[in-house]
Order: structure tokens, then sequence, then C-alpha cells
């Protein structure tokens, strides 16, 4: 009999997880990890590299680092369709391959909301490539400053006012003295503005808390624009609605942090879902289809307390990813399924190096203490997925980094 075959579509915080469990269980089955690149990215640090704090290299290793080249097969392609009744997946230069059990963790893209403008105008921090374009494109806008004297070429307006956008403005605010003074601008007429539609920022953290944080950044210069819903982007203004009327600010850099949905390819493969998140049964397999496991940002798994899907995160995929590999055990063996199960360790947002806000485990953290607890968590899930010589490779164990 020929062995089962498992395919994992995505490197990430989920896929990885569940390529590295899987293969420690030593099965009798091959396993192949599909990804568009050869290496993994910590999406939790792309806010570094969109500010230019660190280089790509400093969250990214190889994936061939995790295989066990015994059992598993790396492809280096890009994911077109899942063919779920035929059980193949269309890779763009492989062409078909099939599968037995499937582990579907294709991440997340930018969400536009449809709003006009934005695939044109707004820059999205979704992985290494577009994260490295923010960080070229203020640069290059800096740089057109001294050329055109237009204050618009120093303006940088980050919409949305989420963790993405929280950690981005915090981490740029620190590297604003260095860039100033590469490309010889004048620090006060650089202008970091943050439109958001929500009255209340950073709703997830109490109040005290949500607003240590954002005093910091209205302390380094940050104007926020809150309960402002965006209506456009153009190439240099993000027009929004205060008060029932349209208003504009002027900014050649727009960063478009708004918020995020799962991959398009699930929508592609023709799964039901809603912004590309599959409300995924109990034992993480799309519905009708029990080979099926779509984990990650691409599932949506409800909170029964909240009545509400549990928010997208690197917590709950690596959770994930080590349950659908228990499940895919379960069933080559015959045995019940695992239903999935989570609670939240807690959230830290960072406001930039070494300062951070955060409720870990029930306690309230702030200032330095909270960055180092960031790290402590990013650190632990790159030892566990990676190994403690990629953490010490990349200087991950100094805390004021
Ligand atoms: C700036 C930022 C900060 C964040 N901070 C936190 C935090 O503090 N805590 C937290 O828990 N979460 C945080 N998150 C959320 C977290 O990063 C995501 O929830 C997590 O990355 C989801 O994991 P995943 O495995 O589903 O997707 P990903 O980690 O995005 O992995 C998806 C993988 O699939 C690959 N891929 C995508 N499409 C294709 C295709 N068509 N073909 C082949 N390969 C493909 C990608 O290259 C990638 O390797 C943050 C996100 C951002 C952007």
């Amino acid at each position: 009999m020929s062995k089962a075959k498992v395919v994992i579509l995505g490197a990430g915080y989920a896929g990885l997880r569940a390529l590295k469990s899987l293969q420690s269980k030593r099965l009798d089955i091959d396993i192949t990890i599909v990804n568009k690149n050869s290496f993994h990215y910590e999406s939790t640090y792309l806010h570094e590299v969109a500010s230019g704090a660190h280089n790509a290299e400093r969250i990214s290793y190889e994936i061939k680092t995790v295989i066990n080249p015994k059992q598993t097969t790396l492809i280096e392609d890009t994911v077109v369709v899942v063919n779920k009744d035929d059980k193949t997946v269309e890779l763009e230069k492989t062409g078909l391959i099939s599968f037995d059990y499937l582990i579907f963790a294709l991440g997340f893209e930018s969400e536009s909301f449809g709003i006009k403008g934005v695939e044109h105008y707004g820059l999205p921090v979704v992985d290494i490539e577009t994260a490295q374009k923010v960080d070229q494109h203020l640069r290059t806008q800096f740089s057109k400053y001294n050329e055109t004297k237009d204050d618009a070429y120093l303006s940088v307006a980050v919409c949305g006012a989420g963790f993405t956008s929280i950690e981005y403005i915090g981490e740029l605010t620190l590297q604003l003295p260095k860039l100033v003074k590469q490309y010889a601008v004048p620090i006060e007429k650089v202008q970091i503005s943050c439109i958001e539609a929500m009255s209340t920022l950073l709703p997830m953290f109490d109040e005290k808390l949500a607003d240590f944080g954002i005093q910091k950044l209205k302390d380094r210069g940050v104007n926020f624009i809150v309960g402002t819903p965006i209506k456009e982007l153009t190439a240099d203004s993000v027009i929004y609605e205060e008060a029932g009327e349209l208003k504009s600010i002027k900014a050649k850099t727009i960063v478009w942090t708004t918020g995020v949905k799962g991959s398009s390819i699930v929508e592609a493969s023709g799964f039901e879902q809603r912004r590309n998140r599959v409300m995924v049964e109990n034992d993480l397999t799309a519905p009708g289809y029990p080979d099926i496991f779509i984990i990650g940002d691409c599932s949506a798994v409800m909170d029964s307390s909240t009545n509400r899907p549990y928010p997208p995160t690197a917590q709950i995929a690596l959770k994930q990813g080590i349950n659908a590999a228990d499940n895919i055990e379960a069933k080559l063996k015959e045995k019940a399924m695992k239903p999935f199960t989570f609670t939240a360790l807690g959230t830290v947002c960072s406001i930039g190096n070494n300062q951070a806000i955060g409720e870990v485990l029930g306690r309230n953290l702030k200032g330095y203490p909270a960055s180092v607890m960031k790290k402590v968590i990013g650190d632990r899930s790159l030892i566990e997925t990676g190994g403690v010589k990629i953490v010490a490779t990349k200087g991950r164990f100094d805390f004021y980094r």
C-alpha cells in the first residue's frame, strides 16, 4: 500500500508548525509543503521591516532548516486553486499535485473594503515584499522633498489604527531621527498622521493602557484623526469624512493597514467563506471536506464566550497547526478526532522597540516590561518552530534590540 500523501499549503506560522508537529510523529507518510518563497517570515514583525528598523533577514529563515528531507519535500511555487473534490492542488509552475490530506494555511491579504484608490495608492504591509516597499517608498519621497520642497513628500498617512498601524507608527517614530539625517530633511516638517474610522483607539486593551500607548505616540508628534471613515485615496491625499463633511490630508506616503482578510485562494477554490475565512468544523476541517484542514488566518473559529470568531492571530494559528497535525495522525490511526480549543494568553502591542502595552494572563503591562514580554513571546515561538540556533543567529536574545 502506498504511503498517505499530506500536502501543506503555506509555510507561515500555521503551516510550518503543522509540518514540525507532523514530522515529530514519525508516521509512515509523505509530506509536501508548498510556499511562494524558500523562506519563512514572521508576519508579526513585518512593521519592523516596513519602518526600516530591521532588514528582512532578521525576521525570516530558510524553510529547509525545519524540513526532514527523508519525509518532506518543499515545493517553492504559488498555489492557484485547490480542486477540493478531485483532491488536487494547482500550482503556478509545477501544475497539479494530489493529496490524501490537505492543510490549507495560506495566511492573509490586505482588505480594501472596496474604497476607491486603495489598490492604486495604498501601501499594504502583508509580506516581506510589501513591507520592504513601504520603507523604500518613504525613502524615495524623503529624497524627492529636497528637489521639490513640497511638504507632501514628508507627510506619511497611516490608514487604520489597528495593531499593524500602531506597531508601524511606533517603530517609524523611533527611526525618524536617523531617516531625516540620512536624507537631510527638516524633522519639524515631517508629519505622521493616523486616520481611523472608529472613535476608540486600541479597544482590545483597557482604557488606561490604551491611553498610555496613544499618548506615547502623540508625544512623538503623531497626529490622530479618529471617528473619521476614509472615503478615497488619491496619489497624494487621503479623503475622509468628519461630522458629515469631506476633508483631506496631503501625503505622498499612504500606508494601508486598515485590516486583513484570508487568502483569495479560499474563494477561488469555492469554499464557503466570509472575507476569505472558512468557518471550520470543531476538528478544523472544512465543512463537507473531512480531509481538508483550514488553519491560520484563512479559518474562522467561534469563541463561545463572545459569540464571535476569535481574531486571527499568530497565537491561534500556531495552536491550530499542532491540532491539525494531531487530527491527521488520528485519521491515519482511525482514532477519534480532537476538537480544537483555544484560550488566548493575552496580547502585546509594540509602540516601538523597547516600549509596548499588553495584557498577558490577565495582567496589564506597559513600557519596557511589556516590550520584553513581546520579545519573549516572539522568541519562544521562533525556538519552537525554527530552533534555538536561529534565535541566536538573529540576535534575538537581546531584549533591548
Ligand atoms: C505587523 C503585524 C503584527 C502582528 N502582530 C501580532 C501579534 O503581536 N500577535 C499575534 O498573535 N498576531 C499578530 N499578527 C497577526 C499574525 O501575523 C497572523 O495572524 C499570522 O501570521 C497568521 O498565520 P498564518 O500561518 O495563517 O499566515 P502567514 O504567517 O501569513 O503565512 C502564510 C504563508 O503562506 C504563503 N503564501 C501565501 N499565499 C500563497 C500562495 N498563493 N502560494 C504559496 N504560498 C503562499 C506566504 O508566503 C506565507 O509563508 C500581526 C500581523 C502583522 C501584519
